[in-house]
């Protein structure tokens, strides 16, 4: 199974991952966590390169590119050959990112990017994507406080872009309802991983 975890900035995607390996452990399910862009040596190296503060001047469609080129490898080299031996992967961020981010949030259109990410993953697809929908401004303002957060380039970004990506999320959600569940979370933590379960017991681990 291929499970993958979508929200905006703050919306608590690494805590649910944590939480839900907690619950693959207890009912012994066979699993890998993994992240994007990341993961692996080569895709966590772009990651920086992405991420870098510094780097102002990247063009929307480099950024596009070497998302699906850090995605790409990352599929290949660690998300497949662990779905080939039977592993329920749980991924943080994978295609729907890139969809919002570069193609609604950075403007390039959500076509173009999916035209790009087709290259990249042929026909992988998640079999479930767990969305956490979140307002943006409780979303920074979680962000804000916490202080083992890195600062990235994505933190010099308006509140306009972000409302975007939420924005974006839902559109996927709607035009591929059978795969993507959306879930309220601004709710306590403990509700949003019972309702990620829920969601996880009625689909895929059915
Ligand atoms: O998920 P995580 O917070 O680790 O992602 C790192 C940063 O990369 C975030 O600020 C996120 O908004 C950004 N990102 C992006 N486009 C993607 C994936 C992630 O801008 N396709
Ligand atoms: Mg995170």
């Amino acid at each position: 199974m291929f499970i993958t975890i979508e929200g905006g900035e703050g919306s608590g995607k690494t805590t649910m991952v944590g939480r839900l390996a907690a619950y693959f452990q207890n009912h012994s399910i066979p699993y890998l966590i993994t992240r994007e862009p990341g993961g692996i040596e080569i895709a966590e190296k772009i990651r920086s390169l992405i991420l870098d503060p510094s780097h102002t001047e990247m063009d929307a469609r480099t950024e596009a590119l070497l998302y699906a080129a850090a995605r790409r490898q990352h599929l290949v080299e660690k998300v497949e050959p662990a779905l080939a031996n039977g592993l329920t992967v749980l991924c943080d961020r994978f295609v729907d990112s890139s969809l919002v981010y570069q193609g609604l949030g950075r403007g390039i259109g959500m076509e173009e990017v999916w035209r790009l990410n087709q290259f990249a993953i042929e026909d992988r697809m998640p079999d479930l994507t767990l969305l956490l929908d979140l307002d943006p401004e409780t979303g920074l303002s979680r962000i804000a406080a916490n202080e083992e957060r890195e600062y990235n380039r994505l933190d010099m970004e308006s509140l306009e872009f972000h409302r975007k990506v939420r924005e974006g999320y839902r559109q996927v959600a709607q035009r591929d309802p059978e795969r993507i569940r959306i879930i309220d979370a601004s709710r306590p933590p403990a509700l949003v991983e019972k309702e990620l379960i829920r969601a996880l017991e009625s689909t895929v681990l059915k």
